[in-house]
């Protein structure tokens, strides 16, 4: 059997890469499907850890303490979803303080996680992480056919990484697109930790944006969306989800 780490991206579906430059309207959604997933968290007795979008968490704050108060760990997923690569070293600074900032206010909780958006790794990521007294990092993806390109890293031994790790990168597009037993076999290795993420868009067909998104990028955003609550279903019956902090204890 394998260890199971689910973990949850908790950004709004306007934060996603594919979607992000057409989305004019931005509608506040995430937390129907942040309830859905903590029900089903509940219902399998799993425990996850949320890498939230502080900008989110600002506007959930109620919701937030209630992921914590069920036991589910808090990190950070920046505060407003950039691309890393792509801003200053100065915004990128501002993006990890100002998440760890506002996520530890709200919980009353050390926060000690860190997911880049997009698996986005600038040169200076570990060393702001360090100084920021982050204690883990999971924004590695180490797969054979990840696509997207990855700057890293100046190895620093003060953050651990928990890293992404399997033949396709286990969570997000490819949960969507391929069969779940395919997935299993891919992504789940005996005696083995993994780390598996989602995205609460991915519960949610919203398709009222479809005609203001390109057609490949609509695709890539919600392809087989409608698959995604029995695919966790599957998952979360089969296997015992921690959070990622017990993985670090037990490193
Ligand atoms: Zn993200």
């Amino acid at each position: 059997m394998s260890n199971l780490f689910l973990t949850i991206d908790l950004e709004e579906y306007f934060h996603s890469q594919f979607i992000r430059p057409y989305v004019k309207e931005k509608e506040a959604r995430a937390y129907k499907y942040v309830e859905l997933l903590l029900k089903k968290l509940n219902q399998y007795k799993a425990k996850s850890t949320f890498f939230v979008v502080s900008e989110w968490a600002e506007k959930n704050e109620s919701l937030l303490k209630q992921i914590s108060y069920e036991g589910h760990e808090i990190a950070s997923h920046t505060h407003t979803h950039p691309s890393l690569s792509l801003i200053k070293n100065d915004m990128v600074f501002y993006e990890l303080e100002k998440s760890k900032d506002i996520l530890s206010t709200i919980i009353n909780k050390n926060i000690k996680g860190f997911r880049s958006p997009n698996f986005d790794m600038p040169k200076k990521l570990f060393s702001y992480l360090q100084q920021l007294n982050y204690v883990y990092d999971s924004s590695l993806c180490k797969s054979k056919i990840h696509m997207l390109s990855n700057n890293l890293i100046e190895e620093n031994k003060n953050i651990k990484e928990l890293a992404l790790e399997s033949i396709i990168p286990p969570g997000g597009g490819f949960l969507r697109f391929i069969p779940i037993k395919l997935f299993e076999k891919l992504v789940f290795k005996k005696g083995q930790n993994c780390i598996v993420y989602i995205h609460p868009w991915e519960l949610d067909d919203y398709s009222k944006i479809k005609n203001s998104v390109p057609t490949l990028k609509y695709f890539l955003h919600s392809y087989n969306i409608n698959t995604v609550e029995k695919k966790l279903d599957y998952i979360l019956n089969k296997f015992s989800s921690r959070n990622l902090q017990d993985l670090l204890e037990k490193k």
